[in-house]
Protein backbone atom coordinates (compact mmCIF):
# COMPACT_ATOMS: atom_id res chain seq x y z
CA UNK A 1 0.00 0.00 0.00
CA UNK A 2 1.42 3.27 -1.09
CA UNK A 3 0.13 7.20 -0.12
CA UNK A 4 0.58 9.82 -1.46
CA UNK A 5 2.29 13.07 -0.19
CA UNK A 6 -1.34 14.85 0.29
CA UNK A 7 -2.80 12.28 1.92
CA UNK A 8 -0.75 12.10 4.75
CA UNK A 9 -0.78 15.95 4.70
CA UNK A 10 -4.43 15.66 5.32
CA UNK A 11 -3.69 12.98 8.30
CA UNK A 12 -1.57 15.64 9.84
CA UNK A 13 -4.11 18.38 9.48
CA UNK A 14 -6.53 16.74 11.31
CA UNK A 15 -4.04 15.73 13.86
CA UNK A 16 -3.38 11.84 14.03
CA UNK A 17 0.15 11.66 11.95
CA UNK A 18 2.09 9.31 14.47
CA UNK A 19 -0.19 6.07 13.50
CA UNK A 20 -0.80 7.76 10.09
CA UNK A 21 -0.68 3.84 8.33
CA UNK A 22 -2.99 2.65 11.40
CA UNK A 23 -5.76 5.37 11.21
CA UNK A 24 -6.16 5.74 7.68
CA UNK A 25 -6.86 2.60 6.37
CA UNK A 26 -9.53 2.32 9.36
CA UNK A 27 -13.01 3.10 7.88
CA UNK A 28 -14.35 4.15 11.03
CA UNK A 29 -11.88 6.71 11.43
CA UNK A 30 -12.86 8.22 8.11
CA UNK A 31 -15.97 8.70 9.18
CA UNK A 32 -15.14 10.01 12.68
CA UNK A 33 -13.04 12.73 10.81
CA UNK A 34 -15.42 13.51 8.18
CA UNK A 35 -14.93 16.98 7.03
CA UNK A 36 -18.16 19.30 7.15
CA UNK A 37 -17.45 22.38 7.27
CA UNK A 38 -15.78 24.95 4.66
CA UNK A 39 -12.97 25.99 7.46
CA UNK A 40 -12.22 22.65 8.06
CA UNK A 41 -12.38 22.14 4.33
CA UNK A 42 -9.74 24.81 4.07
CA UNK A 43 -7.17 24.03 6.50
CA UNK A 44 -6.80 20.13 5.31
CA UNK A 45 -6.11 21.03 1.58
CA UNK A 46 -4.64 24.12 2.14
CA UNK A 47 -7.22 25.45 -0.69
CA UNK A 48 -7.94 29.88 0.01
CA UNK A 49 -11.74 30.03 -1.29
CA UNK A 50 -13.25 33.31 -1.83
CA UNK A 51 -15.17 35.14 1.02
CA UNK A 52 -17.90 35.91 -1.25
CA UNK A 53 -18.59 32.08 -2.71
CA UNK A 54 -18.13 30.51 1.23
CA UNK A 55 -20.59 33.01 2.27
CA UNK A 56 -22.60 31.73 -0.38
CA UNK A 57 -21.91 28.07 0.14
CA UNK A 58 -22.72 28.14 4.11
CA UNK A 59 -26.49 28.93 2.86
CA UNK A 60 -26.31 25.78 0.84
CA UNK A 61 -24.87 23.56 3.58
CA UNK A 62 -27.79 24.76 5.96
CA UNK A 63 -29.86 22.77 3.17
CA UNK A 64 -28.02 19.80 2.25
CA UNK A 65 -24.86 19.25 4.55
CA UNK A 66 -21.48 19.16 3.60
CA UNK A 67 -19.40 15.85 4.31
CA UNK A 68 -16.56 14.01 2.60
CA UNK A 69 -14.61 11.45 3.66
CA UNK A 70 -10.55 12.01 3.78
CA UNK A 71 -9.76 9.79 1.61
CA UNK A 72 -11.99 11.14 -1.33
CA UNK A 73 -10.81 14.47 -0.41
CA UNK A 74 -7.08 13.75 -0.97
CA UNK A 75 -8.13 13.03 -4.43
CA UNK A 76 -9.02 16.15 -5.21
CA UNK A 77 -6.06 18.12 -7.39
CA UNK A 78 -5.54 21.09 -4.95
CA UNK A 79 -4.18 23.04 -8.03
CA UNK A 80 -7.11 23.12 -10.27
CA UNK A 81 -9.43 22.28 -7.76
CA UNK A 82 -12.15 24.60 -9.40
CA UNK A 83 -12.68 22.18 -12.34
CA UNK A 84 -12.01 18.65 -10.43
CA UNK A 85 -14.48 16.06 -10.55
CA UNK A 86 -13.72 14.92 -6.97
CA UNK A 87 -14.36 18.23 -5.65
CA UNK A 88 -17.35 18.47 -7.87
CA UNK A 89 -18.80 15.60 -6.50
CA UNK A 90 -18.35 16.83 -3.35
CA UNK A 91 -18.24 20.45 -2.37
CA UNK A 92 -21.00 22.07 -2.14
CA UNK A 93 -21.95 25.33 -4.69
CA UNK A 94 -24.46 28.25 -4.43
CA UNK A 95 -26.15 26.61 -7.53
CA UNK A 96 -27.88 24.10 -5.13
CA UNK A 97 -30.35 26.47 -3.70
CA UNK A 98 -31.62 27.23 -7.13
CA UNK A 99 -35.01 25.37 -7.64
CA UNK A 100 -36.47 25.58 -10.90
CA UNK A 101 -40.24 24.92 -11.35
CA UNK A 102 -39.68 21.51 -12.98
CA UNK A 103 -38.09 20.36 -9.63
CA UNK A 104 -39.18 18.16 -7.42
CA UNK A 105 -38.36 16.78 -3.87
CA UNK A 106 -38.69 13.43 -5.04
CA UNK A 107 -39.14 13.30 -8.31
CA UNK A 108 -39.05 9.48 -8.39
CA UNK A 109 -42.35 9.78 -6.55
CA UNK A 110 -40.39 7.00 -3.99
CA UNK A 111 -42.56 8.11 -0.95
CA UNK A 112 -45.95 7.55 -3.14
CA UNK A 113 -44.59 4.08 -4.08
CA UNK A 114 -44.00 3.14 -0.14
CA UNK A 115 -46.46 0.61 1.19
CA UNK A 116 -44.52 0.82 4.33
CA UNK A 117 -41.90 3.17 5.38
CA UNK A 118 -38.76 2.67 3.99
CA UNK A 119 -39.70 -0.13 1.10
CA UNK A 120 -40.53 1.57 -2.12
CA UNK A 121 -42.55 -1.17 -4.42
CA UNK A 122 -42.50 0.42 -7.80
CA UNK A 123 -41.86 -3.14 -10.33
CA UNK A 124 -43.87 -5.91 -9.86
CA UNK A 125 -41.30 -8.50 -8.52
CA UNK A 126 -38.27 -6.09 -6.99
CA UNK A 127 -38.33 -3.88 -3.97
CA UNK A 128 -35.87 -0.85 -2.81
CA UNK A 129 -35.37 -1.39 1.03
CA UNK A 130 -33.91 1.60 2.69
CA UNK A 131 -31.96 0.11 5.42
CA UNK A 132 -30.07 3.48 6.02
CA UNK A 133 -30.48 7.31 5.46
CA UNK A 134 -26.89 8.17 5.86
CA UNK A 135 -23.49 8.17 3.40
CA UNK A 136 -19.66 8.19 4.11
CA UNK A 137 -19.74 11.46 1.58
CA UNK A 138 -22.80 13.70 0.72
CA UNK A 139 -22.59 13.49 -3.14
CA UNK A 140 -23.56 16.94 -4.37
CA UNK A 141 -25.79 15.30 -7.17
CA UNK A 142 -27.72 13.03 -4.72
CA UNK A 143 -31.09 11.99 -6.02
CA UNK A 144 -32.50 11.77 -2.49
CA UNK A 145 -31.31 14.86 -1.09
CA UNK A 146 -34.54 15.61 0.83
CA UNK A 147 -33.05 12.42 3.30
CA UNK A 148 -29.84 13.62 4.00
CA UNK A 149 -29.30 14.07 7.30
CA UNK A 150 -33.10 14.52 7.52
CA UNK A 151 -33.12 12.62 11.38
CA UNK A 152 -37.09 11.59 10.87
CA UNK A 153 -35.91 9.38 8.10
CA UNK A 154 -33.25 7.13 10.02
CA UNK A 155 -35.27 3.93 9.86
CA UNK A 156 -34.98 1.89 13.33
CA UNK A 157 -34.81 -1.22 14.01
CA UNK A 158 -39.03 -1.51 13.77
CA UNK A 159 -38.80 0.17 10.84
CA UNK A 160 -36.34 -2.34 9.31
CA UNK A 161 -38.45 -5.43 11.10
CA UNK A 162 -41.71 -3.86 9.28
CA UNK A 163 -39.82 -3.75 5.85
CA UNK A 164 -39.18 -7.37 6.48
CA UNK A 165 -42.46 -8.37 7.53
CA UNK A 166 -43.37 -6.69 3.72
CA UNK A 167 -41.40 -8.39 2.24
CA UNK A 168 -41.90 -12.06 3.82
CA UNK A 169 -45.86 -11.38 2.86
CA UNK A 170 -45.23 -10.67 -0.60
CA UNK A 171 -44.33 -13.68 -2.25
CA UNK A 172 -44.49 -11.51 -5.68
CA UNK A 173 -40.61 -9.97 -4.62
CA UNK A 174 -37.62 -11.86 -5.54
CA UNK A 175 -35.87 -9.86 -5.51
CA UNK A 176 -34.64 -6.99 -2.56
CA UNK A 177 -32.59 -3.69 -3.51
CA UNK A 178 -31.05 -2.73 -0.11
CA UNK A 179 -30.27 1.04 -0.41
CA UNK A 180 -30.35 4.19 1.59
CA UNK A 181 -28.11 6.21 2.39
CA UNK A 182 -25.48 3.51 2.01
CA UNK A 183 -26.07 0.69 3.19
CA UNK A 184 -22.34 -0.33 4.27
CA UNK A 185 -22.67 2.63 6.69
CA UNK A 186 -24.69 -0.21 9.34
CA UNK A 187 -22.21 -1.55 11.39
CA UNK A 188 -21.14 -5.54 10.15
CA UNK A 189 -23.37 -7.34 12.67
CA UNK A 190 -26.73 -5.01 11.64
CA UNK A 191 -26.52 -5.77 8.22
CA UNK A 192 -25.79 -9.48 8.93
CA UNK A 193 -28.74 -9.54 10.23
CA UNK A 194 -30.92 -8.06 7.87
CA UNK A 195 -29.33 -10.50 5.23
CA UNK A 196 -30.10 -13.36 7.40
CA UNK A 197 -33.51 -12.08 7.63
CA UNK A 198 -33.99 -11.98 3.94
CA UNK A 199 -31.90 -15.07 3.33
CA UNK A 200 -35.16 -16.61 5.27
CA UNK A 201 -37.71 -15.45 3.05
CA UNK A 202 -38.14 -18.07 0.33
CA UNK A 203 -39.20 -16.13 -2.18
CA UNK A 204 -36.15 -13.85 -2.10
CA UNK A 205 -34.29 -15.60 -4.74
CA UNK A 206 -31.26 -12.61 -4.83
CA UNK A 207 -30.22 -9.49 -2.71
CA UNK A 208 -28.41 -6.37 -4.16
CA UNK A 209 -27.28 -3.87 -2.18
CA UNK A 210 -26.44 -0.25 -3.64
CA UNK A 211 -23.17 1.28 -2.13
CA UNK A 212 -20.99 4.01 -3.06
CA UNK A 213 -18.12 3.01 -0.49
CA UNK A 214 -15.49 1.49 -3.24
CA UNK A 215 -15.37 4.83 -4.79
CA UNK A 216 -15.19 7.06 -1.96
CA UNK A 217 -14.18 4.76 1.59
CA UNK A 218 -12.73 1.67 -0.29
CA UNK A 219 -11.19 0.71 3.65
CA UNK A 220 -14.71 -0.13 4.40
CA UNK A 221 -14.20 -3.30 2.14
CA UNK A 222 -12.37 -5.22 5.19
CA UNK A 223 -11.89 -8.58 4.98
CA UNK A 224 -14.43 -9.20 7.92
CA UNK A 225 -17.47 -7.50 5.69
CA UNK A 226 -16.77 -9.33 2.82
CA UNK A 227 -16.48 -12.90 4.84
CA UNK A 228 -19.87 -11.91 6.27
CA UNK A 229 -21.22 -10.58 2.69
CA UNK A 230 -20.26 -14.28 0.94
CA UNK A 231 -22.10 -16.14 3.64
CA UNK A 232 -25.53 -14.69 1.78
CA UNK A 233 -24.99 -15.85 -1.78
CA UNK A 234 -26.54 -15.06 -4.51
CA UNK A 235 -25.43 -11.18 -3.57
CA UNK A 236 -24.80 -8.62 -6.19
CA UNK A 237 -23.46 -5.35 -5.36
CA UNK A 238 -24.09 -1.95 -7.51
CA UNK A 239 -21.13 0.72 -7.44
CA UNK A 240 -21.48 4.43 -7.91
CA UNK A 241 -18.16 5.43 -9.91
CA UNK A 242 -18.33 8.87 -11.93
CA UNK A 243 -14.95 9.36 -13.26
CA UNK A 244 -11.62 7.53 -14.19
CA UNK A 245 -9.85 9.34 -11.35
CA UNK A 246 -11.63 7.57 -8.45
CA UNK A 247 -10.08 3.75 -9.47
CA UNK A 248 -7.38 4.49 -7.76
CA UNK A 249 -4.95 1.61 -6.31
CA UNK A 250 -7.36 1.87 -3.22
CA UNK A 251 -10.91 0.93 -4.79
CA UNK A 252 -9.20 -1.07 -7.00
CA UNK A 253 -7.97 -3.46 -3.92
CA UNK A 254 -11.72 -3.48 -2.75
CA UNK A 255 -13.27 -4.26 -6.13
CA UNK A 256 -10.88 -7.20 -5.99
CA UNK A 257 -11.64 -7.82 -2.60
CA UNK A 258 -15.57 -8.16 -3.68
CA UNK A 259 -14.86 -9.93 -6.85
CA UNK A 260 -12.79 -12.74 -5.44
CA UNK A 261 -15.68 -13.31 -3.04
CA UNK A 262 -17.94 -14.22 -5.80
CA UNK A 263 -20.37 -11.32 -5.63
CA UNK A 264 -20.77 -9.99 -8.93
CA UNK A 265 -20.22 -6.13 -9.24
CA UNK A 266 -22.08 -3.86 -11.20
CA UNK A 267 -21.68 0.05 -11.40
CA UNK A 268 -24.41 3.34 -11.77
CA UNK A 269 -22.59 6.11 -13.00
CA UNK A 270 -25.08 9.53 -13.43
CA UNK A 271 -24.38 11.81 -16.29
CA UNK A 272 -23.25 14.85 -14.59
CA UNK A 273 -22.10 18.01 -16.54
CA UNK A 274 -18.31 18.96 -15.66
CA UNK A 275 -17.82 15.87 -13.97
CA UNK A 276 -17.96 13.19 -16.76
CA UNK A 277 -20.17 14.40 -19.89
CA UNK A 278 -17.55 14.00 -22.65
CA UNK A 279 -17.31 10.53 -24.48
CA UNK A 280 -13.84 10.06 -23.79
CA UNK A 281 -13.89 10.25 -20.20
CA UNK A 282 -16.72 7.82 -20.09
CA UNK A 283 -14.97 4.88 -22.67
CA UNK A 284 -12.26 5.61 -20.17
CA UNK A 285 -14.56 4.74 -16.86
CA UNK A 286 -16.17 1.87 -18.77
CA UNK A 287 -13.14 0.43 -19.68
CA UNK A 288 -10.73 0.60 -16.09
CA UNK A 289 -14.59 -0.92 -14.77
CA UNK A 290 -14.82 -3.93 -16.75
CA UNK A 291 -10.94 -4.25 -15.61
CA UNK A 292 -11.58 -4.40 -12.46
CA UNK A 293 -14.39 -7.27 -12.97
CA UNK A 294 -17.38 -4.39 -13.20
CA UNK A 295 -19.55 -4.38 -15.47
CA UNK A 296 -21.19 -1.15 -16.24
CA UNK A 297 -24.77 -1.29 -15.41
CA UNK A 298 -26.46 1.78 -15.92
CA UNK A 299 -25.83 5.18 -17.02
CA UNK A 300 -28.27 7.90 -15.73
CA UNK A 301 -29.65 11.00 -17.00
CA UNK A 302 -29.83 13.15 -14.36
CA UNK A 303 -32.62 13.01 -12.08
CA UNK A 304 -34.51 16.34 -11.64
CA UNK A 305 -34.83 16.59 -7.73
CA UNK A 306 -34.16 20.01 -6.36
CA UNK A 307 -30.89 22.12 -6.94
CA UNK A 308 -29.38 19.92 -9.33
CA UNK A 309 -29.81 22.16 -12.64
CA UNK A 310 -26.32 23.02 -12.52
CA UNK A 311 -25.51 19.28 -13.00
CA UNK A 312 -27.90 18.50 -15.98
CA UNK A 313 -27.14 17.69 -19.82
CA UNK A 314 -29.48 17.48 -22.70
CA UNK A 315 -30.53 14.07 -23.11
CA UNK A 316 -28.47 14.36 -26.51
CA UNK A 317 -25.21 14.24 -24.94
CA UNK A 318 -26.15 10.84 -23.17
CA UNK A 319 -27.37 9.68 -26.80
CA UNK A 320 -23.82 11.16 -28.13
CA UNK A 321 -21.46 9.19 -25.52
CA UNK A 322 -23.53 5.92 -26.36
CA UNK A 323 -22.97 6.18 -30.10
CA UNK A 324 -19.43 6.29 -28.76
CA UNK A 325 -19.94 3.52 -26.98
CA UNK A 326 -21.79 0.87 -28.84
CA UNK A 327 -19.77 -1.33 -31.74
CA UNK A 328 -16.83 0.49 -30.73
CA UNK A 329 -16.32 -1.50 -27.54
CA UNK A 330 -17.06 -4.94 -25.69
CA UNK A 331 -20.71 -5.02 -25.58
CA UNK A 332 -20.00 -5.39 -21.57
CA UNK A 333 -19.05 -2.53 -21.00
CA UNK A 334 -21.69 -0.36 -22.43
CA UNK A 335 -24.03 0.50 -20.01
CA UNK A 336 -27.80 1.13 -20.59
CA UNK A 337 -28.58 4.81 -20.56
CA UNK A 338 -31.50 5.11 -18.57
CA UNK A 339 -33.86 8.45 -17.43
CA UNK A 340 -35.95 7.43 -14.15
CA UNK A 341 -39.38 8.37 -15.18
CA UNK A 342 -40.31 11.43 -13.20
CA UNK A 343 -43.49 10.62 -11.26
CA UNK A 344 -42.67 7.19 -10.78
CA UNK A 345 -42.47 5.52 -14.01
CA UNK A 346 -39.33 3.57 -13.28
CA UNK A 347 -36.24 3.46 -15.47
CA UNK A 348 -36.83 4.19 -19.32
CA UNK A 349 -33.91 3.04 -21.88
CA UNK A 350 -32.81 5.30 -24.46
CA UNK A 351 -30.40 4.56 -27.60
CA UNK A 352 -29.57 5.74 -30.20
CA UNK A 353 -31.75 4.67 -32.79
CA UNK A 354 -30.34 1.59 -35.41
CA UNK A 355 -33.45 0.62 -36.95
CA UNK A 356 -33.92 2.29 -40.57
CA UNK A 357 -36.83 0.95 -42.78
CA UNK A 358 -38.56 -2.21 -43.22
CA UNK A 359 -41.20 -4.11 -45.15
CA UNK A 360 -42.77 -7.34 -44.79
CA UNK A 361 -39.73 -9.58 -45.21
CA UNK A 362 -36.83 -7.04 -44.92
CA UNK A 363 -34.88 -4.97 -42.37
CA UNK A 364 -33.02 -2.05 -42.98
CA UNK A 365 -30.58 -1.07 -40.34
CA UNK A 366 -27.72 1.00 -40.11
CA UNK A 367 -24.32 -0.10 -37.48
CA UNK A 368 -21.97 2.11 -35.34
CA UNK A 369 -19.63 2.50 -38.18
CA UNK A 370 -22.34 4.03 -40.45
CA UNK A 371 -23.04 1.47 -42.78
CA UNK A 372 -26.66 0.71 -44.24
CA UNK A 373 -27.59 -3.09 -44.29
CA UNK A 374 -30.08 -5.42 -44.37
CA UNK A 375 -31.66 -8.14 -42.39
CA UNK A 376 -33.85 -11.06 -44.63
CA UNK A 377 -36.39 -12.12 -42.34
CA UNK A 378 -38.29 -15.67 -42.75
CA UNK A 379 -40.89 -15.63 -45.55
CA UNK A 380 -42.88 -18.39 -43.47
CA UNK A 381 -42.62 -17.86 -39.86
CA UNK A 382 -46.01 -19.30 -38.49
CA UNK A 383 -46.60 -17.85 -35.21
CA UNK A 384 -48.15 -19.42 -32.16
CA UNK A 385 -50.99 -17.90 -31.52
CA UNK A 386 -51.05 -17.99 -27.87
CA UNK A 387 -54.05 -18.43 -25.26
CA UNK A 388 -51.62 -19.19 -22.16
CA UNK A 389 -52.94 -23.14 -22.11
CA UNK A 390 -48.86 -23.83 -21.60
CA UNK A 391 -49.88 -27.21 -20.96
CA UNK A 392 -50.93 -28.10 -25.01
CA UNK A 393 -48.22 -25.70 -25.78
CA UNK A 394 -45.56 -27.71 -28.01
CA UNK A 395 -42.48 -24.84 -26.01
CA UNK A 396 -42.47 -27.21 -23.41
CA UNK A 397 -42.59 -24.80 -20.86
CA UNK A 398 -42.49 -26.72 -17.47
CA UNK A 399 -45.26 -25.30 -15.03
CA UNK A 400 -43.89 -26.18 -12.10
CA UNK A 401 -41.17 -23.78 -13.14
CA UNK A 402 -43.12 -21.37 -14.64
CA UNK A 403 -43.27 -17.79 -13.04
CA UNK A 404 -46.37 -16.95 -13.63
CA UNK A 405 -47.09 -13.36 -13.86
CA UNK A 406 -49.85 -11.54 -15.78
CA UNK A 407 -48.86 -9.06 -18.70
CA UNK A 408 -49.90 -5.48 -18.14
CA UNK A 409 -48.83 -2.20 -20.04
CA UNK A 410 -47.76 -2.49 -23.75
CA UNK A 411 -46.82 -6.52 -23.17
CA UNK A 412 -50.66 -6.92 -22.47
CA UNK A 413 -51.21 -5.15 -25.95
CA UNK A 414 -49.07 -7.19 -27.82
CA UNK A 415 -50.65 -10.28 -26.12
CA UNK A 416 -52.94 -12.80 -27.71
CA UNK A 417 -54.92 -13.81 -25.09
CA UNK A 418 -56.33 -10.63 -23.81
CA UNK A 419 -58.99 -8.30 -25.32
CA UNK A 420 -57.44 -5.06 -24.52
CA UNK A 421 -56.80 -2.75 -28.19
CA UNK A 422 -55.64 0.31 -26.52
CA UNK A 423 -54.05 1.95 -23.39
CA UNK A 424 -55.90 5.26 -22.22
CA UNK A 425 -54.40 8.06 -19.89
CA UNK A 426 -56.45 9.41 -17.00
CA UNK A 427 -58.15 12.63 -18.06
CA UNK A 428 -58.52 11.72 -21.52
CA UNK A 429 -61.03 14.47 -23.19
CA UNK A 430 -62.36 12.59 -25.60
CA UNK A 431 -63.31 9.70 -22.93
CA UNK A 432 -64.86 12.51 -20.37
CA UNK A 433 -67.27 13.54 -23.47
CA UNK A 434 -68.12 10.03 -23.90
CA UNK A 435 -69.08 9.98 -20.20
CA UNK A 436 -71.01 12.61 -20.25
CA UNK A 437 -73.04 11.67 -23.10
CA UNK A 438 -74.08 8.24 -21.68
C1 LIG B 1 -33.89 1.13 -9.97
C2 LIG B 1 -34.93 0.60 -9.14
C3 LIG B 1 -35.08 -0.78 -8.98
C4 LIG B 1 -34.18 -1.78 -9.68
O1 LIG B 1 -34.33 -1.67 -11.06
P1 LIG B 1 -33.48 -2.61 -12.01
O2 LIG B 1 -33.76 -2.07 -13.39
O3 LIG B 1 -33.97 -3.99 -11.81
O4 LIG B 1 -32.04 -2.47 -11.61
C5 LIG B 1 -36.09 -1.24 -8.18
N1 LIG B 1 -36.93 -0.40 -7.55
C6 LIG B 1 -36.82 0.94 -7.69
C7 LIG B 1 -37.79 1.82 -6.98
C8 LIG B 1 -35.80 1.48 -8.47
O5 LIG B 1 -35.68 2.80 -8.58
Amino acid sequence: MTYSKFQRHIAEQIGSYDTFKEHWLDWRWHIQHSVRDVATFEKVTGIKLEDEFKKNVSRTIEKFPLGITPYYLSLIDVDDYYNDPVFKQAFPVPEELIVEPHEMADPLAEDQDSPVPGITHRYPDRVLFHVSNVCAMYCRHCTRKRKVGDVDSIPGKEEIERGLAYIAEHPEVRDVLLSGGDPLMLPDAYLDWILTALRNIPHVQIVRLGTRMPVVLPYRITDELVAMLRRHHPLWINTHFNHPRELTASARQALARLADAGIPLGNQTVLLSGVNDCQRIIRSLVHKLVENRVRPYYLYQCDLSEGLTHFRTPVGKGIEIMESLIGHTSGFAVPTYVIDAPGGGGKIPLNPNYLISLSTNKVVLRNFEGVITTYQEPNSYEPIFCNRQCRDCRLQLKLEDAEESKATGIELLLSDYDPTISLTPENNSRMERRGEDG
